[in-house]
């Protein structure tokens, strides 16, 4: 009867879209497919996780960048970021209190920062892995030298997030300056995955320059690599970048974006990011209720959180860690979801 309706069937039976029915789905008001959509993928992601929502620990390591990525608030030429970077200590003592706080996941993210070369970073990796030896240590730290992430993979680490950006060479080539290189960035990804990570990959939706095709491009490169993790938000205009006057994503196209792909990679890692839980008081919530299970509450100290803008605005950057773990439970209890003290790894992967 109704052959959108038909057509979310049938990317759950095959996972597979076409490039009309994403762009039907991305740009109906029909309300009843709106919804149908949501609870098809919400049915999946309860079929494979239940009601458990999967937490990790963000530590925001370095706001310091050798890149100048058009989109980012911490690019190179951005004189007027403020830059820091963790100690050891800081890492060490965010990671204490985020075990204490019921994390079994701790994310290490940062601009890419020299200082943290393979020599301070395997040293940190190795520390943490053996003070928290039933923890996954996640690394998002750019890219790198296959070596570096085979030294860092052998230090303990087991997870790695690297955003492919965009699944199209020449929309790479317009976010990006020309020093850097498309095709390297999914060499990263495939290293990553070959050396035994489990891997993350992912994209803003609505970057400059995203078109309907270029997103039909990603889903097909999700389809292809079969990442473990998809990260995915809203782009937001950071002010003193290039794109500062740009439109932020739209956070109806994320939400079905995260449908979409729940229902393409039924068992995959899905963030409700904070991007989205920006543009919208409840964004987080709601990608759960699209079909996300996992949300990443901010870890890194307080007086660092404002500094690692990477866009406007960011949430959370007021908080304590402790007040952002029990604000994510109360959000999720909120909506039927119970967050679990558990490392969260993707399906079919043993610990
Ligand atoms: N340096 C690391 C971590 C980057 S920050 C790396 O290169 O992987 C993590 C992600 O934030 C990026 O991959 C990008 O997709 C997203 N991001 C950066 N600027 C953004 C913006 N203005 N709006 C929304 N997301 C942004």
């Amino acid at each position: 009867m109704n052959t959108i309706i038909d057509s979310i069937d049938h990317i759950r039976e095959e996972r597979d879209i076409s490039r009309e029915v994403l762009e039907q789905l991305l740009t109906t008001d029909d309300a009843e497919v709106v919804e149908y959509l949501r609870k098809s993928a919400r049915d999946v992601a309860d079929s494979m996780y239940g009601k458990r929502i999967l937490l990790r620990g963000l530590i925001e390591i370095s706001s310091h960048c050798k890149n100048d990525c058009l989109y980012c608030g911490l690019r190179r030429s951005n004189r007027e970021a403020v830059r820091y970077r963790l100690t050891e200590e800081e890492i060490y003592d965010c990671c204490e209190q985020g075990y204490r706080l019921g994390f079994r996941t701790f994310v290490m993210q940062g601009g890419e920062d020299g200082w943290f070369n393979d020599e301070r970073m395997c040293r940190i990796v190795r520390t943490v892995r053996q003070q928290y030896p039933d923890c996954a240590i996640t690394l998002s730290l750019g890219e790198r030298s296959r070596e570096s992430y085979q030294a860092l993979y052998d230090a303990g680490a087991n997870r790695y997030l690297l955003r492919h950006e965009t699944a199209d060479a020449e929309h790479y080539a317009r976010l990006h300056p020309a020093e850097m290189s498309w095709q390297h960035r999914i060499d990263c990804l495939h290293a990553l995955k070959e050396i035994g990570y489990q891997v993350g990959c992912g994209f803003m939706v609505g970057s400059p320059y995203q078109t309907f095709d270029t997103l039909y491009k990603d889903l097909q490169f999700l389809r292809s690599f079969q990442p473990h993790m998809v990260g995915i938000g809203p782009f937001i205009a950071a002010h003193n970048t290039p794109f500062a006057d740009q439109p932020n994503g739209k956070v109806s196209y994320t939400l079905r974006l995260l449908s979409i792909i729940r229902l393409l990679l039924p068992n995959v890692l899905l963030p409700a990011t904070t991007a989205l839980g920006t543009l919208h008081p409840r964004g987080r919530e709601q990608g759960i209720l699209h079909g996300a299970n996992v949300v990443m509450p901010n870890l890194s100290p307080r007086e660092h959180r404002k500094d690692y803008a990477i866009y406007d605005n960011k949430i959370c950057t007021g908080d304590e860690a402790a007040e952002c773990r029990s604000c994510m439970e109360m959000r999720m209890r909120v909506i039927g979801y119970e967050t679990v003290v558990d490392r969260g790894d993707h399906l079919g992967i043993e610990s």
